[in-house]
């Protein structure tokens, strides 16, 4: 995804509104990151269901930089603790059965104060730190006892839980399944 951004000064130069728009390009053009926007592939392989979740950290923390009050601190406590609470944010039908088996939580939160030149050479600098930007990744994995049951998730506790995010592009993958949905808060449900 992050080979978009390389088209952004493409995109930007065809639109009449570059000129005025161009020193802001970085701050609002990527499409991999829209503030408000997440996305969810879920994979349902045999037994095994895969939920990967990908969001501005703005829709989750509420900010992109690595924490540094006491404040910022206890909301990156907070929020890391919600997305592992998995039962309040994605309700599966329960004849599937499915039980978590693992969480991962991964953020590139950014420094508060940084120079992007003094990074320039800094193999972990990379285009999100120049930008300020900083996504988290989630990845949930369950075990379903009865996987031919599984036929919906609904992610109003997510909605409810994280209200900063309005729309999540969900992929869904299974055997015999294949579709891609936009949900929001007012569109809750992922159905096949
Ligand atoms: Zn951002």
């Amino acid at each position: 995804m992050r080979f978009s951004y390389l088209l952004a000064p493409i995109l930007f130069a065809l639109s009449p509104l570059s000129i005025a728009a161009s020193e802001h390009e970085h701050e609002q053009s990527l499409d991999a990151h829209v503030h408000g926007v997440a996305t969810l592939n879920v994979g349902l392989d045999d037994q095994q269901l895969e939920l990967q979740f990908e969001s501005p950290t703005m829709n989750i923390f509420g900010f992109e930089y690595k924490p540094s009050s006491e404040n910022d601190k206890q909301a990156l406590i907070e929020a890391e603790l919600t997305l592992k609470n998995e039962q309040a944010l994605f309700k599966l039908s329960s004849a599937a059965q499915c039980v978590l088996s693992a969480v991962t939580i991964e953020n590139d939160l950014v420094e508060p104060t940084q120079d992007a030149h003094e990074h320039e050479h800094d193999e972990h600098a990379d285009a999100q730190d120049e930008q300020n930007h900083s996504d988290i990744q989630v990845g949930y994995l369950f075990n379903c006892a009865t996987p031919d049951k599984l036929h919906s998730i609904d992610l109003a506790g997510f909605f409810k839980a994280f209200p900063h995010t309005e729309k999540i592009n969900v992929q869904l993958m299974t055997s015999t399944a294949q579709l891609g949905v936009e949900l929001s808060q007012s569109n809750t449900v992922l159905n096949w």
